[in-house]
């Protein structure tokens, strides 16, 4: 084991409660079928970004992206279970679900079908470890992700309820007490009228619809039943039974030629067209997350990359930035990334696998 520096080792770091949410490290064999086969992250490769993270003194910058949600089974764009490899799938552009009515019909009865199962996944090991060492002021705030899954948040509530702050387990310079997400694409469980700007959650949208479609209704039901079938009776099960990671699941065009969505409630008009609160392809990130990301990129000690191929310029040019300013650049993920030329760093390995570890080094250790 390397050892940190001299300003890292002398900080106080004494044993931290384990949250109660954690579970021991898992058996391939017991992965959901999104998760891209990786070998293990070598011992001197955790110590070496835990080095990075002390050195950081609170202020290492992380970017998640989709390679951090394919243990809660929702699969990433690029690997080789990812929603691009397996299809020809494209997502939807902004343009497109802005311009004609048959596009936006496609995609609200899409998204409802596959909703019960993006909206039900529960965070893995990687999210509570990350959530964990949020909570203990090891990296900076916020952690940025460009994950639409909420699947964060979902951690942070649960290591937050069995958490028990330790005096001196803060490290100095860093966030205290709880962490902070900031959602650089948005979240699919808002859902924002394009007219007036009013915002509800998705739930209600969800029951709009199936007031709306009873006959879709039925049929969802139905296919989540079959889906949970697969999940659970084969190994393989996941591959039919696909979800992408913005919510869209395939559908025949019939089931989607009569689809009803309605408009805004709020302001009533029929030109107020509900959009997912998220930033789809074409679209730019609102201005004041692109604010807040960049600020937390120009004071940054030091930024890790988690599950991420940084593909999006959103993401990429935070990277970026901060190796400007000279900061280290630490990379976890199963491929390639836009930032390989950059790093110092590059774990190619499960983010599963690595944060667990990270956790154990940098809080416990
Ligand atoms: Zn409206």
């Amino acid at each position: 084991m390397k050892s940190a520096s001299k300003t890292a080792s002398s900080l106080p770091r004494p044993p931290a409660p384990m949250p109660a949410t954690l579970a021991p490290l898992t058996p391939r064999s017991t992965l959901p079928w999104a998760v891209p086969d990786a070998v293990p992250a070598r011992d001197d490769e955790i110590n070496s970004v835990a080095q990075m993270m002390r050195e950081a003194r609170g202020k290492c910058l992380v970017i998640c992206g989709a390679g951090m949600s394919t243990e809660s089974g929702i699969p990433d764009y690029r690997s080789p279970r990812g929603a691009y490899s397996v299809s020809g799938w494209k997502p939807m552009t902004h343009q497109d679900f802005m311009k004609t009515d048959a596009m936006r019909t496609r995609y609200w009865a899409r998204s409802y079908a596959g909703w019960p199962f993006i909206s039900t996944r529960a965070p893995s090991l990687a999210h509570a470890s990350l959530a964990h060492l949020a909570m203990h002021g090891a990296v900076m705030r916020p952690i940025i992700t460009q994950n639409v899954d909420r699947l964060h948040h979902a951690a942070r509530a649960q290591v937050t309820s069995s958490f028990q702050h330790v005096p001196g387990t803060t490290i100095e310079g860093g966030a205290k007490g709880d962490g902070h997400v900031l959602e650089l694409h948005g979240a699919l469980h808002e859902v924002i009228c394009m007219s007036c700007g009013n915002r509800t959650h998705r739930d209600h949208l969800q029951q709009e619809f199936s007031s709306l479609n009873p006959a879709a209704f039925e049929v969802m039901k139905e296919r989540e039943r079959r889906r949970e079938l697969l999940l659970a009776n084969s190994p393989d099960g996941g591959a039919a039974a696909v979800v992408r990671p913005d919510g869209d699941v395939d559908l025949p065009p019939e089931a989607m030629r009569t689809f009803q969505y309605p408009s805004c409630q709020s302001c009533g008009t029929e030109t107020g067209i509900l959009k997912p609160a998220v930033t789809f392809f074409g679209d730019n990130v609102h201005p004041d997350v692109s604010r807040a990301a960049a600020e937390a990129s120009e004071t940054c000690e030091a930024v890790l990359v988690l599950g991420s191929s940084l593909s999006t310029f959103s993401a990429l040019r935070l990277v970026r930035k901060a190796n400007e300013r000279g900061k280290p650049v630490a990379l976890v993920g199963v491929g390639d990334s836009r930032a390989d030329g950059i790093a110092s760093l590059s774990l190619r390995a499960r983010v599963g696998d690595v944060l667990p570890r990270l956790r154990d080094k940098v809080v416990v250790g």
